[in-house]
Formats: C-alpha cells, structure tokens, sequence
C-alpha cells in the first residue's frame, strides 16, 4: 500500500513540477491561477503575474552549450524562489521562461501595481550578480519582466498570461532587463508615480517644499497656545500636494529621512522667529512634529534633534514629536529605548492619530507619552453617532487616568466644540479655528486671537 502511495505522490509531483530547475510547471501554476482569479472574483483579492524572459538565452545555448544554459537555469530557479513569499509562486513556463504569481495584493489596484512593481525591481535585483557556474568567468544576465494585474471579473487565466507575455515584449522593446505593465490604465499611473518619484527627489534642492502651520487650541480658553507642522509640496504643474501624496512616496524611496530632517530644521527656525519677533509669540508654548516610522528608527535620531534644536536655539521642552502607532509593530524595546532617551532630553511625545491603529492600553502606560490625539474620525460624527460620542468619552477618561493631554482633532463646528469643552478636552484643532496655513498667514492668525483675548479679558 504504502509503496502505492508513494509512486502516486511521485508521479502528481512529476506532473506538476519542472524536472530541470525542481520548480512548479506551467500546469501547476494555471492552477493556482485559476485559484487566484477565483479569489479576485470572490472578494476582489488582486493577483498580478510576472511573466519573465532571459535576455539572449539562445545565445548562451548556442555558444556555450546546453549543459550551460540547464545549470543557469538552474540557479535562476533558485534565486527567484529565495525571494518568492510563502503564498506566492514561481514556476519554470517553458524553455527560458520564468512566471510569478503573486496572490492576495489586496483590494487596491495602485497598491497591487505598486507591490508587483517592487517585485520586479527584486527580481532584476538578485538576478544581477553573476551567476557562478563553474565557468572561466561568472555569467552575467538579465530578464525582461511583464506585468499583468488581474482587473476584470471575466478575465481568464489564459487572458492574464497572454497580458503579461505581451508586456514582457513591450519590456524587450525599452531595453533588455526592464519591466513593463500591461494595462494601459495602470502604465499611465506607474509612469505618472515614476516622474513623481523623481520631481519629489529635487523637490527639496528647488525650494518646492513648504510647511504649513495649524493652530494648536486651547479649549477652555480658546487660546491659541501652539501649532503643528504640516508638509506641502508646491509641485510645479500639479500644485498643492498633500502629505498622503507625498510621505507613502518618500517613504518607500528613501527619502523621508531628508525630507524630515529639513522639516525639522525649519519649523524649529520658525517657531524661534515667533517667539523671538512676534509681538504675541511668547504665547505658543510648543510646536509640534510629525515623525515617520522610518525616521524614528534611525540609530542617531536623537543626537540629531537635539542638534537641530540646539541650533534653533528653542527649549527642547517646546518640542512635540508625534508619533504613530505603526512604529509600535516592530522592534518594540528599541523604540521604548529611543522614546525614553527622548524624555530624558526634555522633548514631549504624543501619540497622533489615536484609535486607527494598534494602540493597546498597555503601551500608554509602558510608554512616555504626554499627549494623546484623537483621530478626526472619531470627531467627526460625535453629534449624530452615539458610539463615536461614547468613544470619546472613554478616551477623555483614559486619558486622564494615564495623566495624559488629549487633542481633539478635526473640530470643524461650535457643537462638537462644545461637547468637547463640556468633557474637559485640552486642547483642539480643526476648520473651527483655522486650516492649516502659511507661516505668514500664521502671524495674523495668532495676532488676531490675542486681540480676542485681551477683549475678552477686558469685558
Ligand atoms: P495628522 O498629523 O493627523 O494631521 C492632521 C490632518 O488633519 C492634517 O492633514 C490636517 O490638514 C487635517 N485637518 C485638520 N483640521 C481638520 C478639520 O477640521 N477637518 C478635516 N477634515 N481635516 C482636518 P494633512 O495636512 O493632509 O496631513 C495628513 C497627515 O500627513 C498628517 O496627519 C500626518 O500624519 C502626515 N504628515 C504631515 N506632515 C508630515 C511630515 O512632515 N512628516 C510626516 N512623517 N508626516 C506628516
Ligand atoms: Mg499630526
Ligand atoms: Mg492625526
């Protein structure tokens, strides 16, 4: 019996994978694609498949002999199959041919594209170093890779791979060792993001970039007390970029650490102008920062700051980092390192956007934080949502148990103003007060809220 079952399991492994390279074959992975495809049409889980040809095979074939291109392939299997995820595939389609499949993308097609576009730029990455075969000298190669996403209910396995075979010969066309997207609409926005990529990289040496500034309120008082930085981007043709448009980018091209170094750098410059010159400045008491995972982990972070603050010549006590929960994934107990560290210079810490993410009760009170915000869309509906108001009213007692500011973010009208005043909240920000705006706009902003405030006092 057990015989039996063995020669069985021999022949469906031979019938599904390529004896050469050891990998999955075509029939194996029309399967899972089919699979995937099922999936999309399901629940809208996008796949993508990476069709992938070596350059100049033939020429090694003819040249060096067969023996020559099987151990090449060989190593390309292994190579492909180091960087491949669990769920994903690549199987061996033929001859020289290399597919990927890759499954679960999400629900986002720009996301989708974006993920099967660092796979590629992987791909061409580890295939990049010669390939040490035994021969006189390391073989070097490349592959053109075509991409196909999945974007339609009625497409078929065979439409999908037909997609990506023809893109694989668009990428051939622009240059040996490129990849290129099938779908038109998607080429438009890989093209689109690239030339965005390369504007946001000069976009620092240009001038383009800009700090907004919102107005930190005091509550009770109305008062404005502080303000927080805000990223723009003047793009020549586009106009006015947001951060959701600009931080996604920057952090995954590496650039985020430039960027918000000079955003540092600049809004501690202009809080000491306004303290400094402002008629009303010694009213602000902190300015606050936005802070990226990715910075917040670097090893010098602090010295760096500190450095930026010193040269500012501002207490580091007028410092407000805001953070994210993302940064509490991973590596914890080196980011509770750097947070203390941070304390320890006098810099307060508040954890922004609170509710969206992974906050759990144990990190406000393992962790040094003096201000908690609570996301704007929790605010939002405080009036017409019950649960939303209660929400609220949970985080206020939280807060106050773990000794923290609370923020209310988003206040755009008088009666979630009122239902905050009513609780107790610290302070607020939102539309109700001002937008974020330039620093200039800034200085009547303040001046014009003192005004009220001597008013008020004086009535
Ligand atoms: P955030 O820190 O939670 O900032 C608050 C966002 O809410 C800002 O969006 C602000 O314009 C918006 N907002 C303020 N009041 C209201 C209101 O009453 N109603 C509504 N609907 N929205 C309001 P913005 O400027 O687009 O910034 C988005 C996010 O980008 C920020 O969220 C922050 O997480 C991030 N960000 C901004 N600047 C930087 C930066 O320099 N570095 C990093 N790493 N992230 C930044
Ligand atoms: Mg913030
Ligand atoms: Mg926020």
């Amino acid at each position: 019996m057990s015989e039996r079952i063995k020669s069985e399991e021999l022949m469906r492994y031979r019938a599904n994978h390529d004896m050469l390279t050891n990998i999955p074959n075509r029939t194996l992975l029309m399967d899972r694609l089919e699979q995937a495809i099922a999936r999309y049409r399901r629940n809208g889980d996008l796949a993508a498949l990476l069709f992938m040809d070596l350059d100049h095979f033939k020429c090694i074939n003819d040249s060096m002999g067969h023996h020559v291109g099987d151990m090449l392939l060989v190593e390309m299997a292994k190579r492909l199959r180091g960087i491949c995820r669990e769920l994903d595939m690549v199987a061996r389609f033929g001859g020289d041919e290399f597919v990927m499949l890759l499954s679960d993308l999400g629900s986002d097609p720009r996301h989708a594209a974006s993920d099967a576009e660092l796979v590629a730029e992987r791909i061409h990455e580890v295939l990049s170093h010669p390939f040490d075969i035994g021969l006189t000298e390391p073989l070097a190669t490349s592959v053109s890779i075509g991409i196909a996403v999945v974007s339609h209910a009625d497409q078929s396995a065979q439409d999908l791979l037909k997609f990506a075979d023809s893109a694989m010969y668009q990428a051939k066309k622009e240059g040996r060792g490129a990849f290129c997207f099938y779908q038109e609409e998607t080429n438009q926005w890989i093209k689109k993001r690239l030339l965005l990529e390369n504007a946001l990289r000069n976009s620092l040496k240009n001038g383009e970039l800009e700090i907004f500034y919102q107005p930190i309120v005091e509550v009770k008082t109305k008062k404005i007390v502080g303000a927080e930085a805000l990223l723009r981007w003047n793009h020549p043709q586009l106009g006015l970029m947001m951060p959701d448009e600009i931080i996604p980018i920057a952090e995954e091209r590496g650039m985020i650490v430039s960027i918000g170094d000079w955003v540092m750098q600049e809004a501690f410059m202009q809080f000491r102008r306004w303290r400094d010159e402002h008629p009303n400045g010694k009213e602000l008491t902190h300015i606050a920062i936005n802070v990226s995972a990715i910075q917040f982990r670097q090893k010098d972070f602090v010295e760096k700051v500190m450095g930026m603050i010193q040269n500012a010549q501002i207490s580091p006590s007028m410092v407000e980092m805001e953070l994210t929960e993302s940064l509490f994934i991973d590596k914890i107990d080196s980011v509770i390192e750097t947070m203390k560290r941070l304390r320890a210079v006098g810099i307060n810490l508040s954890i922004d956007d609170f509710g969206t993410g992974y906050s759990s009760l144990s990190y406000l009170k393992r962790l040094p934080f003096a201000t908690l915000k609570i996301d704007k869309g929790f605010v939002r509906d405080i009036m017409s949502d019950k649960d939303d108001a209660l929400l609220i009213e949970t985080i206020l007692s939280i807060a106050q148990i773990f000794n923290l500011n609370v923020v209310a973010e988003g206040v755009e009208d008088i009666e979630q103003y009122e239902f905050l005043r009513q609780r107790n909240c610290d302070y607020y920000q939102g539309f109700l007060c001002s937008q974020p705006v330039p620093s200039k706009k800034f200085d009547s902003l303040l001046l014009e809220n003192c005004k009220q405030m001597n008013e008020v006092a004086a009535s």
